[in-house]
């Protein structure tokens, strides 16, 4: 079975009716801790990694939470429930002062000395790499959400929100993709996946590929298996272009099929009506054939 990440991107919304977290510098841990665990889900997908998260938006996600335990408890259930092999939390620490800076993975205390405090150090070392932050380490906490999910669980501390360097870094796009990319490489590393980096993805418009999704989808309907097999896997390709979740992975095209296929990109192909389209059908029929060359 595919294994499965849950990302928890911490806090979330504002006051009263959500929790931003820490407020430094004019940021809300909240809204900064988002994007990269957003990047973070969407390079795995690229590499193949099933993700849930417990949050997509900048809000709570339970926003009925009588408590933060009631919180941290349903985030933790969320892995749970889901069977994740990994839970990865992603926050900013604050300090009392502004002096302290960088970035630290925290694990519960019973980890100490295991194999999952090895792979804490690989990914607060690999982030701090990506980002140029301080590499703090590995640090020990009896928070909820490690100690209330089933499996294995990192909480990223991904700069200090109070420190100035730290914030003004982090609040930068290219730092939160290469912060996120980081860490998804450790994590690939760590499941055995082949992460593919994103210069290797081909860019196409999200909304050009869910349109040559929908019309592979479309073939399905009056389709025999084979068929469908094939178009579930040229829409595949599509989904982990742009990082959109596989619900259905059908498996490798017979080679009948994938030909089949590949003619009939082709000609949607020369009916499309943007290069964005046309780009869509390349990729999909270029996965055919790359399915096809590995027999
Ligand atoms: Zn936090």
């Amino acid at each position: 079975m595919a294994k499965i990440i849950c990302i928890d991107p911490g806090h979330g919304g504002v006051y009263p009716t959500g929790d931003p977290g820490a407020m430094a510098n004019g940021f809300r841990e909240a809204e900064l801790v988002l994007p990269p665990s957003l990047f973070l889900r969407n390079a795995l997908r690229r590499s193949g990694v099933s993700v849930v998260m417990t949050r997509e938006k900048d809000a709570l996600p339970l926003p009925s939470r009588k408590s933060l335990g009631e919180d941290l408890a349903y985030r933790a259930r969320i892995a749970n429930n889901a069977k994740a092999a990994l839970f990865v939390s992603w926050h900013m620490d604050a300090g009392a002062t502004a002096d302290p800076h960088g970035i630290a993975v925290w694990i519960h205390p019973s980890q100490k000395g295991k194999a999952l405090a090895t792979k804490a150090a690989r990914i607060s070392a690999s982030v701090a790499a990506a980002t140029g932050l301080k590499d703090r380490g590995v640090c020990y906490g009896d928070f909820q959400v490690l100690r209330d999910t089933a499996m294995d669980a990192v909480l990223i501390e991904c700069g200090f929100i109070t420190n100035p360097g730290d914030v003004q870094c982090m609040a930068k796009e290219v730092s939160q993709r290469k912060s996120a990319e980081a860490v998804a490489r450790e994590i690939c590393t760590i499941l055995g996946a082949n992460y593919v980096p994103e210069s290797s993805a081909p860019f196409l418009d999200p909304e050009a590929a869910k349109l040559s999704i929908a019309l592979y989808g479309s073939i399905t309907q009056t389709s025999i298996e084979e068929i469908t097999v094939a178009c579930n896997y040229a829409a595949n390709a599509l989904r982990r272009a742009v990082g959109l979740e596989i619900t259905t992975d059908l498996g490798k095209p017979t080679k009948a099929a994938a030909d089949i296929i590949i003619r009939a990109s082709g000609t949607m192909w020369e009916g499309a009506r943007t290069n964005q389209l046309r780009k869509c059908f390349n990729v999909a029929a270029d996965s055919l054939r790359e399915a096809l060359s590995f027999e």
